[in-house]
């Protein structure tokens, strides 16, 4: 029997995986940059990047020496009760690469989940209110209140009822949904008119205190709103008093070809959320946003033992100090340039091919049956295929195939990876899967 297939079969018996995406057997034992090795020694292009929380690659040398380090030093003492010499250097560093040129602050948490749930924390803190308001097809993670706040799957929901009270969803303006000829300011106004039905019904502005958004969708489908809607959406929160928030977890640290996917759109959040590749992987997430807003709290209202710890503070320097040296914002930018090139011109030559998004190295790419209509079955058969044939990719929402390579890749390894991803895409043509 395979080392994979022996490992996975004695994990049945232990791990509640309940949530894991099954495709294939595969049990990985190490990585290097983009590539990843599984327990029998066959390697994979990552196509992934866990779930874009690795954008600096695997086990990026700069990152292992940080954690090396530190981890001599000090593991662990809580950020919360004492100062130590790297996490404070960390806070200093995200409220200079935070976009808003005001007084900031940063809270830390363990996951993206965490820091999704201190924003509501602060919003209504800081407000006095209690309503928050966030989009469908919104991931913003499992803990109680960040799974009341997304909308991106049942599963998320069922039996686990009752949910965070006062949080109401708007329709996402899901671009794939727009009226043929509609142009974008056309569908951001039809789209906001949606956003403001609930205002104008049964939900007062003055007793909301948070809009959070992902400028830029990615478990929903790598789907971007456009930017009047931005603006709209915005405009009205400043008319209103109410937090604007944006959640980075997933698009932020240069996977979107700028550092904040809200840096697409010229708006200044007031609290915005980080995690996944902040710390290369390690658990480590932060809320950075204006202080008057983060002042509303006080210990231990959002407080974790080990959030900010100086192992995963110090990766995190190092991570940013790599995407710094790298380039890896220019990096997502060119090759993501390449990406939109070579996915664009497969969609002219595969009518499974539908629509087709590509923000840097960031992609959705919706496979499509003859009528049109979203085809689960084609996107798991391309998932496996693309998996036998050297790379590692997964769907969002059933039939988008998730593209988020680390941004280290290189142009080689990307180009391979595109052979493999021709081949699937042919395969699928001819019928051979
Ligand atoms: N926010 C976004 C946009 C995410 O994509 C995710 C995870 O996929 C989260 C929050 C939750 O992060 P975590 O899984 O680290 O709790």
């Amino acid at each position: 029997m395979s080392k994979n297939k022996e490992i996975l079969e004695e994990e049945k018996n232990h791990l509640a995986n309940a949530t894991r995406v099954k495709y294939f057997d595969i049990v990985i034992d190490h990585g290097k940059g983009a590539i990843i090795t599984d327990a029998d020694g066959r390697e994979y292009i990552d196509l992934l990047a866990s779930a874009s929380a690795t954008n600096t690659g695997h086990s990026h040398p700069k990152v292992v020496d940080a954690i090396t380090s530190q981890a001599q030093k000090l593991i662990q003492y809580t950020p919360a009760y004492f100062a130590n010499t790297v996490t404070a250097k960390l806070a200093d560093r995200l409220v200079d690469i935070a976009p808003g040129n005001f007084q900031k602050q940063v809270a830390f948490g363990n996951s993206g989940s965490d820091a999704n749930d201190a924003i509501i924390k602060f919003a209504r803190g800081y407000t006095g209110r209690q309503y928050v308001v966030s989009f469908t097809g919104a991931y913003h993670g499992s803990t109680y209140g960040s799974l009341s706040i997304s909308g991106v799957s049942l599963n998320m929901t069922r039996k686990i009822g009752p949910l965070l009270p006062n949080t109401v969803k708007v329709p996402f303006p899901d671009q794939t949904q727009r009226i043929a000829g509609e142009s974008d300011d056309d569908f951001s106004e039809r789209l906001f008119k949606q956003f403001k039905l609930p205002f104008e019904t049964y939900l007062p502005a003055d007793e909301v205190a948070l809009v959070i958004i992902e400028p830029i969708q990615g478990d929903g489908g790598i789907i971007k709103a456009p930017q009047r809607y931005v603006e709209l959406v915005y405009e009205f929160t400043r008319e209103h008093g109410i937090v604007f928030a944006v959640d980075e977890v997933n698009q932020g640290l240069g996977r979107t070809g700028k550092m904040w996917s809200i840096d697409h759109f010229g708006i200044v959040p007031d609290l915005m959320s980080v995690g996944k590749s902040i710390a290369s992987g390690l658990p480590l997430s932060a809320v950075i946003g204006r202080k008057e807003i983060m002042d509303s709290l006080q210990a231990p209202a959002n407080v974790y033992t080990t959030a900010g710890n100086p192992v995963t503070a110090a990766a995190a320097l190092a991570t940013l100090d790599v995407i710094e040296e790298e380039n890896l914002v220019a990096r997502s930018r060119q090759l993501g340039e390449l990406a939109k090139a070579f996915f664009e011109s497969a969609a002219k030559r595969y009518a499974f091919i539908g629509d087709v998004r590509l923000y840097g190295l960031n992609g959705g790419i919706d496979i499509i049956n003859d009528h049109g209509e979203p085809d689960n079955e084609a996107t798991n058969k391309l998932i496996y295929r693309i998996f036998e044939l050297g790379a590692i990719m997964i769907s969002l929402r059933g039939n988008t195939l998730r593209f988020q390579p680390p941004l280290v890749i290189q142009e080689e390894e990307l180009q391979r990876a595109f052979e493999i991803l021709e081949k699937a895409f042919s395969d699928l043509a001819s019928g051979k899967i």
